[in-house]
């Protein structure tokens, strides 16, 4: 009987032993930061600002921009307001990817010079990368520098619209027209498509 006793004993022990650090270990594994959901959260419904995304992207069917994070600017052409151009962009999208003026020669984006452009009375063109996922991975903008000839901020202005995400051009007289003779103004649906392009994960389907 006495050693019945103890069996029980030993087990309620167990019981408590087990509930005692069943209760400790959620918190002695818990990190500084919980982890987040790993399903990407969908914003919100808006047709309105996706019909710009869809009209005015370099995909007409799927959300195609740069990955989330900083993407480094190499400038080859010593223009001094270049990350006041960029941080006019930053602004624009408010937050998940921001460009940012760099001395490394191998970020994804170069600013360059190209003479010739002059003999097609052309300020600046520029080339964007897309890989396959949709997603924007490298640009070059080649400029005339040539401020008497070229309205350089300008041209700058428009030239980083298409590498930010516009395949397009808009006809509201505004920077991302396809003639520029030095307008800064940007229009709102810019303004809309641009914020909205960086609210959308990359690949998603426009509908
Ligand atoms: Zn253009």
């Amino acid at each position: 009987m006495k050693k019945r006793f103890i069996k029980y004993f030993l087990w309620l022990g167990l019981v408590f032993l087990s509930l005692f650090i069943s209760s400790c270990l959620p918190s002695f594994f818990q990190t500084e930061n919980p982890p987040t959901s790993i399903t990407p959260s969908f914003p919100p419904f808006d047709t309105y600002a996706d019909s710009f995304v869809k009209k005015y992207g370099w995909d007409k069917n799927y959300v195609t921009r740069w990955p989330n994070g900083i993407v480094e600017v190499f400038d080859m052409t010593g223009y001094p307001l270049l990350q006041e151009i960029l941080d006019k962009y930053n602004d624009m999208i408010g937050g998940p990817t921001s460009f940012q003026l760099s001395f490394n020669p191998f970020s994804p984006i170069i600013v360059t010079v190209d003479y010739s452009l002059n003999l097609y009375q052309n300020c600046g063109y520029t080339e964007v990368y897309i890989g396959n996922n949709s997603m924007i991975y490298g640009a070059t903008i080649f400029i005339f520098p040539d401020e008497n000839l070229c309205p350089v901020y300008a041209t700058l202005l428009h030239e980083f619209g298409h590498v930010v995400g516009f395949g397009e051009h808009t006809n509201d007289g505004c920077v991302m027209d396809p003639i520029n003779l030095g307008n800064t103004h940007f229009s709102e649906p810019v303004l809309t498509m641009v914020h909205r392009l960086y609210q959308l994960p990359i690949g998603s389907y426009l509908p």
